[in-house]
């Protein structure tokens, strides 16, 4: 029994206290007898443990998934309900409801299994009456679950009374069951890993979502080993692809069955990353014996996965049976979750069901307790719509996301994010960029944000340094965009700069307009610096002097000076050889002047002309050659 390309798949499980059963049951539903295979698996990878592929009347096609039922075995149970569509609660007719049947029934509810049936079993055993009673006890412990409303059948495996009758409302719920999401990225939580001589590392596992083709590469969670996919079997048949929902064995090439671990997740490459800790939407079964502690350690189940861990109750001192909070569990090894993922809580011992829940980030940064900011971040994550959503992930990046980034740490599916974009965008309640070639997203809080703190830091600057034309862009990136890469800072100063709120000069940023001026407080200063150069004609003193005689206090000099030469007011001739510029012209007029009428000019013939000294001509003849106004020959100078 083959499933054509495309074709949906259901998987049912079934649950029930020990002998109550189910085993026999599905050998009646399929034939299969799934305690002989058991025994039998040695014999090939064809033989899938526990499992019997069943075809519906209305050609829907099964796989039932018979799941032990002791006390031990609850961990199986666990296991075996990843990926579960429909479950059989079978409860027999001449016993009724066990331990076993709550707990399982409590864990089919945390798991949220869509949906279920109601099978009384080993009906020929009892009398009408008696079978009314066990109907009537199983209707009234399923009250309040999700199985509450699900229809309950009497057979009997036995003599097949009720049979063909349970077949068709197995698929008419089959028929109503969502079909996975085979469209999303492959993910199979791994239940079984053994060796098959000639074929190597095998491994099985419902396919939870996405699809896995022959040839392509898959990797190995938490261990974070890659490998490639050698062959399929889906069902027991040779394929190229098995999609969401079907029951598949693996084989991988290059690792070996001590590689791997049941537990662990095959997944299509980069989209899942293990983490230590979880936040979750925690409940407390409403019959656990007290209320839950902060800090408990507790076993947790997800998928194939059994780990320990601690929670850490992030909103209560601690959680009273039957109340739900979130929380963040803290791991003793990595695991693998996506959003939305369901988890089961064991008591660390006695070894019962105490609670469990749904992830809502799979890979959350260390929480504190009772922090609000964190509880409405979570209650967002959880119930938000995919808008609401992505504007708090962008908001708490608090800068520039990758529009890929975006699709594998938000929690939305690539879907979700493209059309939440979309939304967003038409209101103007997301920022789209495209630099360098990249789509980036940004808040729009985050980036007025930004826009404000810079032209707050470029006024800061003006203020306190007037005389400088303005501030390094390294310095701007390290104060405020530390965390965005040069090139990317570059094109977003270039949006900025189009927008006209900054002005570029080389390495250099200002505010639009801005220009390099002497504030009030330090005009006389300077004014009174400017008249000792111009007073003490060609005999200028040193920087030092004239600056301390000026009263220009120590640590505004350098930038004095930087201002006076940039504006040139002063001109720098030679190291520490300064001069007005009205002194220099005047130099510059009188050597001028003095060549009109002599063809060379020596340095003691300028030196007397000015009133100078040797010290302060050479470099001003030096100056004028540079200038092109004289020319050296010999140790005279004439006209250019
Ligand atoms: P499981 O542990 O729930 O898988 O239970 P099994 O399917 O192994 O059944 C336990 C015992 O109950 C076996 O001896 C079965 O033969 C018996 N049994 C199962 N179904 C029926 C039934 O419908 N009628 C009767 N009389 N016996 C049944
Ligand atoms: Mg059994």
């Amino acid at each position: 029994m083959n499933a054509e390309p495309g074709e949906k798949h259901i998987i049912i499980g079934t649950a029930g206290h020990v002998d109550h059963g189910k085993t026999q049951l599905v050998k009646r539903l399929t034939g299969i007898d799934t305690d002989r295979l058991k025994e039998e698996k040695e014999r090939g990878i064809s033989i899938e443990l526990g499992f019997a592929p069943l075809r519906l009347p209305s050609g829907l096609l099964a796989g039932l998934v018979d799941v032990p039922g002791h006390e031990r075995f609850v961990k199986h149970m666990l296991a075996g309900a990843s990926g579960i569509d429909l479950v059989l609660l079978v409860v027999a007719a001449d016993e009724g409801v066990m331990p076993q049947t709550r707990e399982h029934l409590d864990i089919i509810h945390l798991l949220g299994i869509p949906r279920g049936l109601i099978v009384i079993t080993k009906k020929d055993l009892v009398d009408e009456e008696l079978l009314l009673l066990v109907e009537e006890e199983v209707r009234e412990t399923v009250q309040g679950t999700i199985l509450a409303e699900a229809p309950l059948l009497a057979v009997s495996a036995l003599t097949g009374e009720g049979i063909p009758e349970l077949l068709a409302a197995i698929d008419q719920v089959g028929r109503e069951v969502r079909e996975k999401e085979a469209a999303g990225r492959a993910r199979l939580p791994i239940d079984r890993v053994f060796s098959i001589t000639g074929f190597g590392t095998v491994v099985t596992g419902t396919l939870f979502s996405g699809r896995l083709r022959v040839g392509t590469a898959v990797e190995i969670l938490p261990e974070g080993l890659t490998s490639r996919i050698r062959t399929l079997q889906v069902h027991g048949h040779k394929v190229d692809t098995a999609s969401a929902g079907q029951r598949v064995a693996v084989n991988l090439s290059g690792l070996a069955v001590a590689d791997i671990a049941r537990g662990s997740v095959l997944a299509e490459p980069g989209w899942l990353q293990p983490s230590f800790r979880l936040d979750v939407h925690l409940e407390l079964l409403p019959h656990v014996a007290k209320p839950l502690k902060n800090w408990t350690r507790v076993r947790f189940h997800l998928g194939t996965k059994e780990a320990l861990g601690r929670v850490l109750l992030l909103e209560a001192e601690e959680l009273e049976a039957g109340r739900h909070g979130y929380a963040q569990l803290v791991m003793e090894e990595p695991v693998v979750a996506d959003r939305r993922d369901r988890f089961v809580l064991r008591a660390y011992s006695p070894m019962v069901t105490i609670g469990g829940g749904s992830v809502i980030d799979p890979v959350p940064p260390k929480r504190k307790r009772f922090q609000e900011e964190v509880i409405a971040g979570l209650a967002t994550r959880e119930r938000g719509t995919p808008e609401e959503i992505l504007l708090q992930y962008l908001l708490q990046q608090r800068g520039l996301v990758k529009a890929e980034e975006a699709e594998s740490s938000s929690g939305l599916s690539s879907a979700e994010l493209e059309q939440a974009v979309r939304e967003l965008a038409g209101e103007e309640r997301i920022i789209r960029l495209t630099l360098e070639g990249q789509r980036f997203l940004v808040h729009p809080e985050v980036y007025v944000t930004w826009q404000e703190e810079l032209r707050e830091l470029l006024e800061q600057f003006h203020r306190q340094h007037p005389l400088r034309a303005g501030i390094s862009k390294e310095e701007v990136r390290s104060r405020l965009f530390k965390q965005i890469p040069v090139k990317t800072f570059n094109a977003l100063l270039q949006i900025w700069g189009e927008l006209g709120g900054i002005e570029q000069t080389g390495q250099i940023l200002a505010r639009h307009g801005f220009r390099p001026h002497l504030p009030q407080e330090q005009q006389a200063a300077v004014e009174r610096l400017l008249a000792i150069y111009e007073q003490s004609g060609w005999q200028p003193p040193s920087w030092l002097e004239a600056a301390v005689q000026a009263g220009i206090p120590e640590r505004e000099q350098e930038e004095v000076l930087a201002y006076l030469l940039q504006q040139r007011r002063l001109i720098k001739m030679a190291d520490d050889l300064l001069i007005t510029a009205e002194r220099l012209a005047e130099g510059k007029r009188q050597i001028e002047e003095f060549l009109q009428q002599q063809e060379a000019v020596t340095i003691a013939e300028a030196r007397d002309l000015l009133g100078s000294s040797r010290k302060v001509v050479l470099p001003l003849l030096e100056y004028l050659d540079r200038e092109k106004v004289t020319r050296r020959v010999g140790d005279k100078r004439v006209r250019f």
